[in-house]
């Protein structure tokens, strides 16, 4: 499979696309050594894993290349590799109060004691998606592998590159590698995963999502999805507008849209919807390229072409049905690589795709309100419940308004905080996802499952014959 360079727009990297049957292989074998994996203890298997951050750290310039080359930006995949380590130090140091076994108790009958086990899944796989390679790879494969599983990951193929360099680090540390295992490929090397493992972890589209979801359905395992989103932001009139501006053109364009958690549509009390236009126009339009030197500007390329006709459709939609541009909207070639221009929009219609469909980009469309309930309904009207934002300098109010959206996580003046904040549990509702929250302290036990002990401990059970 070859594979495109976003900044150059040149096929530079041959992929192996690993067969049903490889995956099936490697699968079999990952199911023989997890039992070693776990019942060696917790102890080891954070041993385990902070070698693996340590080698992570050592080959840190390579991994960043490698992620560089696929994604065609640079602060963000330096991120990537500093965020992985994070995360592992962080469950490292979590889990073992949360996996903690608990001591028998009494049950609420008096003669019956209760023991609490955790039994965790054999082998979870992870499929994940080109926005963030390395951390959507690995941020439920932690918690799954101190859970004491076996894994079995599958990038995006249009993101693999960095997989060359993990298999060398992962040689390092023997007896992680016995039970972590990346694969690399497309769909059927995705749906090959699905068919080999006993849980699955999925971040992608909805579309995608929803055929992984029918096959875990019929394979009868669970199935962890995590989607797309079209998050919305709520400016009212008593909001700092400053703040509200710099925030929103922080959360839209950062990484050129490419997060789930993007905002990309904006509503703005009509009382101050010029002045705060004005405001986010003028940053929005102070954005650079990150072209020709990627240490420079603010927006890389577009990582996945699949995606620029994605907005390229919006974008003709858009200007068929009269929306106004106030910056932006253009797909730029520059060197080869392909450039969504930071763009703002308004006068939206219903009808328009920009306004309901997830661009993906830095696109962000702005519509006004005249009631805080208008506000909320407009923001709910949506088939996606990702996260959102709310801006007001009255607290209270701000939490009253998050309270009405229909979304697992609201940040309040500021913009894609569930993105930094792992320790709240937050859910994806509507066609954002399903399944249990993969922030917070539970989100480790998705990968356990629990057993009850019942010991009589020596009395004739009223109940016999
Ligand atoms: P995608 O659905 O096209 O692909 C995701 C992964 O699924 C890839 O690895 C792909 O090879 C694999 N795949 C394709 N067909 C498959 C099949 N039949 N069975 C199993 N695997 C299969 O998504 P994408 O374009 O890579 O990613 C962008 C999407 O991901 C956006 O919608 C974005 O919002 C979403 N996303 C969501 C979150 C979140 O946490 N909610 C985070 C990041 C990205």
């Amino acid at each position: 499979m070859q594979i495109r360079n976003p900044r150059t727009g040149i096929y530079d990297y041959d992929l192996t696309e690993f067969s049903a049957e490889q995956v099936e292989k490697i699968a079999v074998n990952l199911r023989k050594e997890q039992s070693l994996w776990w019942q060696s203890g917790l102890e080891m298997r954070i041993e385990q894993l902070q070698l693996f951050a340590a080698e992570v750290v050592k080959a840190k310039p390579e991994l960043v290349k490698a992620i560089e080359e696929d994604t065609g930006r640079w602060s963000e995949s330096e991120l990537e590799v500093d965020a992985l380590v994070q995360t592992i130090t962080r469950w490292c140091n979590d889990a073992p109060k949360l996996l903690d076994v608990v001591p028998a108790r009494p049950a609420s009958i008096p003669f019956l004691e209760i023991e609490q086990q955790y039994y965790p899944y054999p082998v979870v796989g992870v499929v994940s998606p080109w926005n963030f390679p390395l951390l959507l790879s690995f941020v439920d494969a932690i918690p799954a592998l101190l859970a004491g599983c076996a894994l079995l990951i599958k990038p995006s193929e249009v993101t693999s590159r960095f997989v060359e360099t993990l298999s060398v680090v992962l040689a390092k540390v023997p007896q992680l590698q016995k039970v972590l295992a990346l694969v690399t490929g497309g769909g059927e090397t995705g749906q090959a995963v699905t068919n080999n493992v006993d849980i699955l972890c999925f971040t992608g589209s909805v579309a995608t999502g929803r055929r992984v979801g029918e096959q875990c359905a019929k394979l009868f395992i669970p199935a962890f999805l995590e989607l797309g989103g079209k998050d919305a932001a709520i400016v009212c009139a008593d909001a700092d507008l400053d703040i509200a501006s710099s925030a929103i053109c922080w959360g839209s364009m950062v990484n050129a849209g490419q997060s789930c958690m993007s905002i990309e549509r904006v509503y703005v009390d009509s009382k101050v919807a010029e002045e705060f236009k004005q405001l986010l126009v003028a940053k929005v339009s102070n954005l650079k390229h990150n072209y020709p030197a990627i240490k420079t500007g603010q927006v890389g390329p577009v990582i996945s072409d699949k995606q620029v006709a994605v907005i390229e459709q919006q974008f003709q939609d858009a200007k068929q049905k009269n929306a106004r541009f106030l910056c932006g909207g253009e797909v730029v070639n520059l060197g080869g690589g392909v450039y969504c221009q930071p763009t703002v929009v308004d006068n939206i219609t219903p009808d328009m795709l920009i306004g309901v469909e997830e661009t993906f980009a830095p696109v962000l469309v702005i519509e006004t309100f005249s009631s805080e309930q208008e506000a909320v309904n407009l923001a709910n009207a949506t088939k996606y419940g990702l996260s959102g934002a709310v801006f007001s300098q009255d607290i209270e109010k701000a939490h009253n308004i998050a309270k009405q959206l229909i979304v697992g996580g609201i940040s309040i003046n500021d913009t894609a905080l569930t993105g930094f904040v792992h320790e709240a549990e937050k859910q994806s509702f509507g066609l954002s996802g399903l399944g249990g929250s993969r922030m917070g302290d539970e989100s480790i036990r998705r990968f356990i499952r629990k057993k009850a002990l019942l010991t009589n401990t020596g009395v004739r059970s009223p109940w016999w014959f």
